[in-house]
């Protein structure tokens, strides 16, 4: 049994649960409960800023107008109905994990008994590169897509971020289906280079493919200072938009009172996703760090890891010891779409391009849209 968590007899008051964040890894937690019931004697709320969670991975194909901007969206609001779950539309603020409090940035506090944390990472753009009106964070990436939305069609744009988000985004606005031409786009990878954790012929690839499409790349960290953007020495001016995907920074909240995290401030969890310093406390996506092994920031974590948080507090809400572990597998499957009809395939060692990649990313991401909204539709 969780310390300082019982399981409340008939009479008593329900138990609190408070998922925190509507994020790619809560959403499991939501059709955990849709599909097999609520726990009994539990209340549960999601507190959460925005009523749709945007899903990343179609992003860099609305930009190459292959998705409409609606496509990639889950709702939340509806599942969490459907999941007879209580919805607040706020944000986190701050976190108690002895007092087992949450404050909100509307001014509110959320009692808890059991919470799970799904927020994400912050963007951290401006204190990396420099502030500058151009800046555009891709985090939060609902904001991200409401800007690039209104955005003046942009004759030259920078790409900050030399990672998967960042290839797919340099792609994505060199490919722009709004303008006729397109922009020109350079990719300040950072000094690590493109791909920096991917295989050799998967790094060859990409880097032909931005050639192929004169997107010019410069392998070193972009800075803005006095109002120009550089890298490496090398003035990337003129730019009209410059766009960061230099991944994300920990909520400040995390580090509250006593909760155990990493190094960089990320909520520490073992194998079950339950908080190292306190048991009443789970997390998953981009807001945690793994304690017993190094787990990158990606959405295919956060996806996989769901059903396992899912399952971990339908046992603790019955006051039993989380059952189920998240164990990566050794190679995920990445799809990076290039914009112009195509996506490179990783795996592991392995890379592949073609037309059938990009089909074969449609199909996975617009499944994982499609089981939502069906649960959503109660369908
Ligand atoms: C352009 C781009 C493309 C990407 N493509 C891929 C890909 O193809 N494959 C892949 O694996 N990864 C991809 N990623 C990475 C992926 O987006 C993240 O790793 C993933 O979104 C993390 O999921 P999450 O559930 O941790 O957080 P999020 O998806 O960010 O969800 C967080 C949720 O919490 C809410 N929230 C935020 N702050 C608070 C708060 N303070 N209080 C309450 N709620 C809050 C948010 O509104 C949101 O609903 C991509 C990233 C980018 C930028």
């Amino acid at each position: 049994m969780i310390a300082g968590m019982h399981t409340k007899s008939p009479g008593e008051a329900a138990v609190l649960l408070l998922l925190v964040g509507g994020g790619h890894a809560h959403v499991s937690v939501l059709a955990d409960w849709i599909r097999h019931g609520v726990p009994s004697g539990v209340r549960a709320v999601l507190l959460t800023p925005e009523r749709h969670l945007r899903y990343s991975g179609m992003v860099p194909g609305w930009l190459a107008g292959q998705h409409s901007s609606d496509d990639g969206l889950v709702d939340l609001a509806a599942l969490a109905q459907r999941a007879g779950v209580e919805l607040v539309l706020d944000r986190c603020t701050g976190l108690d994990p002895d007092a087992r409090l949450v404050c909100t940035a509307g001014g509110g506090t959320i009692r808890f008994d059991i919470a799970s944390f799904d927020t994400g990472g912050e963007g951290r753009a401006a204190a990396l590169l420099g502030d500058d009106p151009r800046l555009i964070d891709v985090r939060p990436i609902g904001a991200f897509v409401e800007r690039i939305a209104t955005l003046p069609a942009p004759a030259r744009v920078v790409v900050a971020g030399g990672g998967a988000g960042g290839v797919e985004l340099a792609f994505g606005m060199r490919n722009l289906a709004s303008i006729n031409p397109p922009p020109q786009v350079t990719l300040a990878a950072g000094s690590s280079g493109i791909l920096p954790g991917f295989a050799p012929a998967v790094r060859r690839r990409v880097s032909k493919a931005l050639a192929r499409q004169g997107i010019a790349v410069v392998e070193a960290d972009a800075r803005i200072a006095g109002g120009a953007i550089s890298a490496g020495g090398q003035s990337l001016e003129p730019a009209d938009v410059v766009i960061a995907a230099t991944g994300s920074a920990a909520p400040p909240w995390v580090r509250a009172n006593g909760l155990a995290t990493d190094a960089a401030g990320f909520l520490a969890v073992n194998a079950h996703h339950q908080s190292t310093s306190h048991s009443h406390i789970f997390a998953a996506g981009d807001v945690a760090a793994r304690n017993d092994r190094p787990l990158a920031h990606s959405g295919v974590h956060a996806v996989f890891a769901g059903p396992v948080v899912a399952a971990n507090l339908r046992a603790v809400l019955a006051g039993k010891p989380p059952p189920r572990t998240y164990r990566p597998r050794w190679n995920n499957l990445y799809l990076m779409n290039t914009g112009d009809g195509s996506a490179i395939a990783s795996y592991g060692p392995l890379a592949a391009e073609g037309r059938w990649g990009l089909a074969l990313k449609h199909w996975i991401d617009k499944r994982w849209i499609a089981q939502y909204a069906a649960l959503a539709d109660g369908a």
